[in-house]
């Protein structure tokens, strides 16, 4: 073999081993991936912090940070926001020129409180405009005459979890028994089945559920299959009416976790200031998630892993 040719076949190999040992690369990373999102069902609390103040009842901060964080980022289009779309199997379109970001550790969940209602379909709309999705969780009572809009927000790629039929404290709570707040989420379920054609799984308790749901409570819930969010945020957009500056100042001063979990309403100082808020926490590096079942990570003031 010549020189020159000798030169060009070492090359050759060279180039051919790097692009095995790249392949390589790539399955073991997807592999490592895979494996963390199926071997860890559930998030694991590691600190509480209380909010201060706080005169009504959604008041207490559980601060949660997943087991494992999820790892891919999809980067959408220029002016839009980055989503987290945490399901491997998801085929959704994405812009090849840009990279997988690796530091997509940082997950905020947007949840929406008390609809349907009057502001549901500019939430969904807001969304849209800035390419990222939200969890729902709707109050049964309200989803007669409001099924189209609930078929919006599911088909715009939204979560929508449960909220109870009537988000009557005294019901919910007072017998201090499990049993008619169950069988209102199970009739909820039915009615979002009959609307949407799934039963959702994921309820919110009406008023977070501390100091209410302990115990048995806990264990019926479980029992019943359902699993349960409180918040790691609370924007206090139900208190700060017509001050959406507050809301946003109150986000601000309480987002500091790698996996936050934001409690808001469907009201109009929400709808205002939404937009800032998530050009906020955009800024601030969090990709933006929705709840999907089979990546499911725990989030309640309990701390209750079967939840
Ligand atoms: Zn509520």
């Amino acid at each position: 073999m010549s020189y020159k040719k000798k030169m060009k076949f070492m090359i050759s190999t060279a180039i051919l081993l790097s692009a095995i040992s790249l392949v390589f690369s790539i399955a073991a990373a997807g592999s490592v991936l895979y494996s963390q999102n199926k071997g860890s069902s559930s998030g694991e609390i590691i600190s509480q912090k209380l909010s201060s103040t706080d005169t009504a009842n959604d008041s207490d901060v559980t601060k949660v940070q997943q087991a494992t964080s999820p790892k891919d980022t999809s980067s959408e289009d220029g002016n839009k926001t980055t989503e987290v779309e945490q399901q491997q199997t998801e085929t959704k379109q994405q812009p090849v020129t840009k990279p997988v970001s690796p530091k997509a550790k940082k997950i905020v969940y947007l949840t929406f409180d008390d609809g349907p209602s009057k502001y549901t379909n500019q939430i969904v709309s807001i969304l849209e405009q800035k390419g990222i999705h939200a969890t729902f969780f709707v109050i049964g009572n309200q989803l007669k005459g409001n099924e189209q809009k609930l078929k919006d927000a599911h088909d715009a790629g939204n979560y929508i979890g449960l909220h109870s039929m009537t988000h009557n404290k005294k019901i919910l709570y007072n017998s201090g028994s499990s049993a008619k707040f169950i069988k209102e989420f199970q009739k909820e379920q039915q009615l979002v089945n009959n609307i949407l054609g799934y039963e959702p799984v994921l309820i919110r308790a009406p008023y977070g559920s501390k100091p209410e749901i302990k115990g048995k409570f806990l264990d019926d819930i479980a029992d019943a299959g359902f699993k349960m969010w409180d918040w790691t945020v609370d924007s206090k957009d139900w208190y700060y009416t017509g001050k959406p500056d507050r809301i946003l100042q109150e986000v601000k001063r309480q987002v500091d976790q790698d996996t936050e979990v934001i409690l808001m309403h469907e009201k109009s100082q929400t709808v205002e200031v939404l937009p800032k808020i998530i050009d906020y926490l955009h800024n601030k590096g969090y990709a933006f998630a929705v709840y999907k079942p089979n990546q499911h990570i725990s989030v309640n003031f309990a701390k209750d892993e079967r939840l």
